[in-house]
């Protein structure tokens, strides 16, 4: 029935019209990249965030500066596209559903959106669907977890999560004991079991509004032992077959349970002890999908568009095996942005780089990527070290 109303609308204005226009919530470089994908089929874009000096700002066709959280310049600006899509969840989802309402192709659906945007809903959505997560309580704020703490119904460890923080600020803390109650969160969480994580594991998946879904290969983080933070995605993931198969089953029942038309990144937990827990997901483009790009039969970007104009959905099959380094601003240097070791690595075989032309550079701010394809996974990985190593973005 929903897949039959699309197409009525869609046939309205067709793809390939010369004044088709995909409207875009969101400019940061999701946005540019999807931008780009979009310009590659002669697809007109509009941009709705804060500066046109964002990264899309520079590949847009058009771009409305206004709040994606504000009722009217959403409502407003998806007067003016004929498909409305985002690249980042927390806007406003009131205007959305009006629009939808109103008979305009929102995709993601604002419903999603709103579970997806609180962490609360989203683990009981799991749970409703007999999607398998982590075991977690919901508390209103600190004063209730201190008390669920005295009265023992709460022990450590615990990993505590905002609800609702998302990019606005630290929205997750690991309290192993009372000595880290100081870094309790203010406001409603979900208090979680600290999961003894083997690997983390990501799939991008991609569904139409016909009901096709596919899965790109599954992706895994690979940690810095010293600093424990992750230092890059490799593709495809060290995982036996059944655990493989696993991943890729959970992503498909989660962008199906979801009803999302376009895509859900689908993050995992492999426990220690062998059990398989998707632990969020982001309705969107994703870092994890960044190498399919230069890596795969179809970029993320490109999927997103197919899966949002209900058109067939394109292969993900790779080419080679992949890894993606984020490259984040320097430490020690905040300003206007210089690069350091470019022309060394711009020599290595098989490294793709995409900057985002943020215009200042901050400690660790995400400037750009770059995905290193190889036959050989462990070669790749070699030369993204290298990468890391030799290239700095500095001010
Ligand atoms: P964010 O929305 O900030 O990405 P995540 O839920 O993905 O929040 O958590 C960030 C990281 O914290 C995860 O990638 C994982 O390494 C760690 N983490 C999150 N939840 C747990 C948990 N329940 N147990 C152990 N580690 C966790």
């Amino acid at each position: 029935m929903e897949s039959s109303v699309n197409n009525q609308q869609q046939n309205a204005k067709e793809m390939g019209s010369s004044d088709f226009k995909v409207g875009i919530l969101g400019g940061g470089q999701l946005g540019k990249m999807l931008a780009l994908a979009a310009s590659n089929w002669d697809l007109k874009t509009a941009i709705l965030d804060s500066s046109k000096d964002f990264p899309a700002g520079a590949v847009a066709n058009e771009f409305v500066e206004g709040n994606f959280k504000d009722y009217d310049d959403v409502y407003n600006f998806g007067q003016k596209v004929d498909v409305l899509t985002i690249e980042i969840e927390h806007v406003n989802t009131e205007a959305l559903l009006r629009l939808e309402q109103e008979g305009k192709i929102v995709h993601p659906s604002p419903k999603a959106l709103d579970i997806i945007k609180d962490k609360g809903l989203q683990k009981t959505f799991y749970k409703e669907q007999n999607i398998p997560s982590a075991p977690f309580a919901l508390y209103k704020d600190k004063m209730a977890v201190l008390h669920a703490i005295e009265s023992g119904k709460l022990s450590y460890p615990f990993v505590q999560k905002s609800r609702t923080a998302g990019y606005d600020g630290p929205g997750v803390a690991v309290i192993k004991g009372a000595d880290y109650l100081s870094k309790l969160l203010p406001g409603a969480c979900m208090i979680e079991d600290l999961v003894d994580i083997d690997k983390e594991i990501a799939v991008v998946v991609a569904r139409n509004a016909d009901g096709e879904v596919k899965t790109y290969p599954s992706v895994e983080m690979e940690f810095n032992p010293e600093a424990n933070l992750v230092e890059f995605l490799f593709c495809p993931a060290q995982l036996t077959e059944a655990q493989d198969e696993t991943c890729q089953a959970l992503a498909k029942k989660t962008i199906e349970a979801y009803n999302v038309c376009g895509l859900l990144a689908v993050e995992l937990f492999l426990t220690k002890d062998g059990q398989i827990w998707v632990n969020e997901v982001a309705p969107r483009t994703h870092n994890s999908g960044h190498h399919t790009i230069d890596a795969c039969q179809t970029s993320q970007f490109e999927q997103q568009i197919r899966a949002i104009l209900n058109l067939p959905l394109g292969s993900t099959e790779m080419h080679q095996a992949a890894v993606m380094v984020n490259l984040l601003g320097a430490p020690g240097f905040t300003g206007p942005v210089k690069f350091q070791g470019w022309k060394e690595v711009v020599a290595i075989e098989g490294a793709h780089f995409h900057i985002y032309g943020k215009a200042v550079t901050k400690p660790f701010r995400k400037m750009g990527h770059a995905t290193v394809v190889d036959k050989d996974l462990e070669k790749a990985k070699t030369k993204a070290r290298q990468i890391l190593q030799e290239f700095k973005i500095i001010s």
